[in-house]
């Protein structure tokens, strides 16, 4: 076949590789730590040591490379570990951009670690290109990071607009694309790096906590994080690299179930009287609506918010008698999960009290909707 296969081919197959010398369908798991040198010093297959590298890497990192259309990818130990690699490959006195909502640990993680570090964090409005504009004109900036659909009331940022005003800027733009895999694709609308919390969807079995980075070009940034990496450690066993590669042998049809099912339950309960608001990218209510039409293809995702008519109270009701949904924190795995976040968050959490997150895993739809009803009816 001299056409390359497609994404959701190399999906499936695992990147299709076949190993020597047995030509196994499903790659080896490497444990080795170390690698022999060869009487030259030399060494022949270019491992040395497994802190800065594993060949059970080597088809995930391809694989999730051919997913984001990048030149290079990268697994880490956690999403963490990939965004922290981001974040330490700029230089104490960077000045960077990062979204007023995204994940709440990440956040804090900014404004306390990388803030004591030396990066200058300031926040913006995720859906305010003028806001960005804006800030990204008063100083001497280094990085945008954006995160869309955004944790966890879904807002939406337009990836080639922030890319526009960041590289005029002469700053790069990482997105954090862990609620939307496949869907949006960040390289494509300009962006320079990509990040997974692989624990969510890429892996999508609720069994491995993992992170990625892409790259649209391997630079000196990138190899920057590769050093980041492999010099502070952040690095993926490789019983997870390897089943993180089995997980997303059918990330694209757990996407697509996901999606359908998120989308049909969203417009179910739209109109429910006991809902102030059904957060959802894909219903036309949604603030975001419009520039997710723009910047995402086949679907919105597996992600829905519900405020809880009635607040806080209300909103603990809901959850506590969900029997399908199981209530935990994480998302983006086959079971459905519901979770009351500003519980989870803490003190200064911007997450409104009233609002339960749901993750829309691959169950019967039907029996998730008849969960919420009873739920919210009770
Ligand atoms: N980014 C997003 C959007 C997340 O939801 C999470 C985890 O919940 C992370 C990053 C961090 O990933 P991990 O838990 O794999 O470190």
């Amino acid at each position: 076949m001299s056409e390359k296969p497609r994404l959701e081919t190399l999906l499936a197959q695992g990147m299709g590789r076949v190993a020597v010398p047995y030509r196994d369908i499903v790659p080896p798991i490497h444990t080795a730590t170390t690698y022999e040198r060869a009487a030259d010093g030399s060494y022949p297959a270019g491992r040395v040591y497994s802190r800065a590298d594993n060949p059970t890497y080597d088809a995930l990192e391809a694989l999730v490379a051919s997913m984001e259309n990048a030149a290079a990818a990268m697994a880490f130990a956690s999403g963490q570990a990939a965004a922290a690699a981001f974040f330490q490959a700029l230089a104490p006195g960077d000045r960077v951009l990062a979204p007023r909502n995204m994940y709440w640990a990440l956040r804090k993680w900014l404004l306390d670690f990388a803030t004591s570090w030396g990066l200058a964090i300031e926040l913006y409005d995720n859906t305010s290109l003028d806001d960005l504009a804006t800030k990204a004109r008063a100083g001497k900036l280094r990085a945008i990071w954006i995160e869309t659909p955004a944790n966890p009331t879904w807002e939406v940022t337009d990836i080639a607009g922030a890319c526009e005003i960041a590289h005029a800027a002469g700053a790069v733009v990482a997105v954090d694309n862990t609620s939307a895999p496949l869907l949006t694709r960040p390289l494509e609308l300009g962006a320079d790096f990509v990040m997974h919390s692989a624990t969510k969807y890429l892996n999508g079995h609720t069994d491995v906590v993992a992170g990625a980075l892409a790259a649209a070009r391997d630079d000196a940034l990138w190899q920057r994080m590769r050093y980041v990496r492999g010099a502070g450690g952040a690095v993926l066993g490789p019983f997870e690299a390897w089943l993180l590669l089995r997980g997303m042998r059918t990330l694209h049809l757990r996407v697509a179930r996901a999606c359908e099912s998120a989308a049909w339950i969203a417009q179910r309960f739209e109109n429910h009287p006991r809902l102030a608001h059904v957060l959802y990218p894909g219903l036309a209510s949604h603030p975001g609506h419009v520039v997710a039409k723009k910047q995402m293809r086949g679907g919105f995702g597996g992600m829905i918010s519900l405020r809880i008519a009635g607040g806080e109270a209300a909103a603990r009701r809901f959850s506590s008698r969900l029997e399908v949904f199981k209530v935990a924190t994480s998302l983006g795995s086959v079971e459905s999960l519901a979770e009351h976040r500003a519980s989870v968050e803490g003190p200064g959490t911007l997450c409104p009290a009233d609002l339960v997150r749901l993750s829309i895993g691959i169950e019967d739809p039907e029996d998730l909707a008849r969960d919420i009803g009873q739920a919210l009816e009770a």
